[in-house]
């Protein structure tokens, strides 16, 4: 059995489990994680016995190549409309959706076309399969990583006085793809001097200058799976106040990573880096949750936050992130990739972290 029908008998479980005949996937990252379709605009309609991807004409060719184990299936008026159909002939009493994933129009059109058949919002149902990793799904995130640190020591010469954030980014995204990302994960982010306190500068025109520290937030999307890291580094020998933030993000960092285990609740592991900054000083500094899921997604389930519910599970993907952010002057940022293993973390591609790799 090939891992999309794997994953598709362990959906349609999930929906025997919430009492549903049949299920529309909207969201096409849900879709390839599915059925191995890459491409958008598609949905997946999913029953107990079959599995339709409704597309149109750009990519019939495409959905019959990667996901043979579906129904291709060519919408005329509209998608919600064409599935609508599908699952109102095929017998189905009810079909579950994702609220987020349609918008009003196609919302709209799924009932219309469903008539007498109960269309029933039930939301997370692929996302929650999607935050635990198989063996494959872990490799082609450490190659994404991997990858995408080649192009960061590849560019981190460039990082000199006179060149602008765009430029720097500019060079690590084509470095990326040179060495084979289909495009990075995210917009790169590279924010000099006081522009490092804003968690997610984008990269402007801003002139680095002689003594900046520079924070650069970056990752490469490769086989379809992503990676996400952050390093700030110093043009100069940073000062007192820098050392001092700089360890302690380190600190939290490397507490939050010894916290994370299975079983182990993600507040816990927030908690374990927001401890050590609010030790340190710094609480109020810390505004955002110390990591979140990577996968097929920059962004996914699960997130480290202090208010998240659940545990972490063997084979989660989650980025550690803690930060420190002083507006007007300047932060720090330290992340990388782990993944949950029996006995702890492992974490993805390292690279060093210590204030002496950070100097340039
Ligand atoms: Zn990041
Ligand atoms: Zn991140």
């Amino acid at each position: 059995m090939s891992r999309h029908e794997a994953r598709l008998d362990q959906f349609r479980h999930t929906l025997r489990q919430e009492g549903l005949d049949a299920y529309l996937v909207a969201d096409s990252g849900n879709v390839t994680y599915l059925c191995g379709f890459s491409g958008d605009s598609s949905y997946l309609l999913v029953s107990p016995e079959r599995a339709w991807l409704i597309t149109d004409g750009r990519y019939t060719e495409q959905a019959a190549a990667e996901a043979p184990h579906c129904e291709v299936v060519r919408h005329k008026v509209s998608l919600a409309k064409t599935t609508a159909e599908l699952a109102a002939s095929s017998g189905a009493k009810s079909v579950g959706f994702a609220p987020a994933e349609l918008s009003v129009a196609a919302h709209g059109d799924l009932t219309e076309g469903l008539g007498s058949v109960e269309a029933v919002p039930r939301k997370g149902l692929v996302e929650k399969l999607r935050e635990v990793k198989d063996d494959e799904e872990i490799e082609r995130i450490r190659r994404a990583a991997e990858l995408a640190l080649t192009a960061f020591r590849n560019i981190r010469s460039q990082i000199i006085p006179g060149r602008t954030e765009a430029a720097v980014a500019t060079d690590l995204d084509y470095e990326m793809r040179k060495l084979g990302a289909r495009k990075p994960s995210f917009d790169t982010i590279v924010a000099a001097r006081q522009r490092s306190s804003l968690p997610h500068a984008q990269a402007t025109q801003a002139v680095i200058a002689p003594g900046d520290a520079v924070l650069v937030d970056w990752g490469a999307e490769r086989d379809l799976y992503c990676s996400d890291c952050t390093r700030v580094l110093f043009l100069t020998a940073p000062n007192a106040r820098w050392r001092e933030i700089h360890g302690l993000v380190r600190r939290a960092q490397e507490a939050a990573i010894a916290a994370a285990r299975p079983g182990v609740p993600f507040r816990d592991v927030d908690d374990a880096a927001r401890r050590t900054i609010a030790d340190g000083g710094y609480g109020d500094n810390f505004a955002h949750g110390v990591g979140h899921g990577v996968g097929l997604r920059v962004h996914e389930g699960p997130a480290l936050n202090a208010r998240a519910e659940g545990k972490l599970a063997e084979g989660m993907v989650v980025t550690i992130e803690p930060g420190i952010y002083l507006p007007g002057w300047g932060g720090v940022r330290i992340e990388d990739l782990i993944v949950v293993r029996g006995d702890g973390a492992e974490v993805l591609a390292p690279l060093p972290k210590d204030l002496e790799a950070a100097i340039l």
